[in-house]
């Protein structure tokens, strides 16, 4: 990904301190008005309106009751076609906020079956860090059925460390989600798999019964469900086992047990200085109002990652705001590109790959046009997730060169 190969990579972050600092929200909030991939929904609110804070501001005109929320109180100041997180031009909501934050009040929810809990999910257009909504996820035919479901408790996201805070810190609202979860699907074991390098104190989470921990040496993304299944809890049926995140969590303690909303996120945000720390930040804020809030320049950016450096998204502006759903910003100055060198043999490309590939290996096979070898070293298996390149000191690029290679290599 050109993000990533055009910058000097973060040493992998560690979390030293549970500090959150807050990003004071900008004075006109922005709302998308589409959910995850998909659906965009229409205003519900004219300009001039007086709206509060988890006042119902744009629906799903495809009665499936998708809905967005607005997180502050204020006056509707223009309706207008913005750019979302995916780059794709949508109506979006303006409001002035008036800084009081008058808030709708809701019931919390007493009596939890599956239709209440999936309408949550939808009704709340909860999504989890690559997008996808929650509900579709958690449909299924017979709960009953469901026989394992996996919290995937490390994170993608190099340069992410809300996970670190979150276990530290909202373990309670993690166990409340937890629960809800198991009374839904009630023959399911749950499972929070953490990878064993990140090293996170777990001990909360290990006292509930319904939780069971599993370490695993390896990082899995989205793609790669089957891979995080097989090394998690062996060889089972796909669909009987559901794959969620932590973050997702959380929502759903807030969609399904307080009945409200997502109204603020916990993001790391890395400045072009590659320094990172966890903020809280209300949904709805430009990315230029975080920006000037730390007091960095537009000039000191010259590309904005969100969700990763390696997988995450670029987004193609500063007027794009937060949304639920957002796990990491990073503010990017290119440094000047590092020439490749030799490879010295490490051997951190091929600890790091999640398939266990050998990834010089199968470069020297590409460029031997090899390719009996090349598939015998499983090179069409290759995810083209960046890792490799990312670790590699010599700054070899990798995947870019696999990826290449495979299509070459394979026609
Ligand atoms: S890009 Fe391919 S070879 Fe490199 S780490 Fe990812 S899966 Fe492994
Ligand atoms: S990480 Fe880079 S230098 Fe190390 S073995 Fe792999 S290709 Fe060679």
């Amino acid at each position: 990904m050109e993000l990533f190969s055009r910058i000097k990579a973060p040493k992998m972050l560690k979390l030293k301190s549970s500090t959150l600092k807050e990003i004071n929200p900008g004075k006109e909030m922005l709302y998308n008005l589409s959910t995850g991939y998909g659906n965009v929904c229409q205003p519900v609110v004219k300009v001039g309106d007086m709206v509060e804070v988890s006042q119902v501001i744009g629906e799903s005109s495809q009665g499936k009751s998708e809905k967005i929320y607005s997180t502050v109180s204020g006056k509707v100041l223009k309706i207008i076609d913005s750019p979302n997180n995916h780059g794709s031009r949508v109506p979006t909501i303006i409001i002035e906020n008036d800084g009081e934050y008058k808030k709708q009040e809701r019931q919390a929810t007493q009596q939890v079956d599956y239709e209440i809990y999936i309408e949550a999910l939808r009704k709340y257009s909860l999504t989890d860090t690559q997008g996808i909504k929650l509900y579709e996820k958690y449909k299924v035919d017979n709960p009953k059925d469901i026989t394992s479901i996996i919290i995937n408790a490390s994170s993608w996201d190099i340069n992410s460390l809300v996970l670190q805070y979150f276990i530290n810190e909202k373990s309670v609202e993690i166990m409340e989600a937890v629960n809800i979860i198991k009374s839904i699907f009630v023959n399911a074991s749950i499972f929070f798999v953490f990878n064993k390098k990140d090293g996170f104190d777990y001990d909360k989470l290990k006292s509930s019964q319904n939780v069971n921990i599993k370490l695993i040496n390896k990082k899995y993304n989205h793609k790669m469900e089957k891979q995080l299944i097989n090394e998690a809890i062996g060889n089972t049926s796909e669909n009987k086992v559901l794959v969620d995140e932590i973050q997702s969590l959380l929502g759903i303690y807030s969609a399904v047990k307080l009945n409200e909303p997502v109204i603020n996120e916990v993001i790391t945000i890395t400045d072009p200085e590659m320094n990172s720390l966890n903020y809280k930040v209300r949904v709805g804020t430009k990315i230029s109002d975080i920006y000037e809030a730390l007091k960095i320049k537009e000039e000191q950016i010259d590309k904005i990652a969100r969700n990763g450096l390696i997988s995450g998204q670029a987004l193609i502006g500063a007027s794009v705001p937060v949304t639920q759903g957002t796990e990491s910003i990073a503010f990017i100055k290119y440094k000047k590109p590092e020439s490749e060198r030799a490879c010295i043999r490490c051997g951190e490309c091929v600890n790091v790959c999640p398939l266990n590939l050998y990834p010089i290996k199968l470069i020297n096979y590409i460029n031997k046009e090899d390719t009996q070898e090349f598939k015998k070293y499983r090179g069409d298996q290759c995810v083209e997730c960046g890792l490799c390149s990312y670790v590699c000191p010599s700054r070899i690029n990798l995947s870019s060169k696999i990826a290449l290679g495979k299509s070459n290599i394979l026609k």
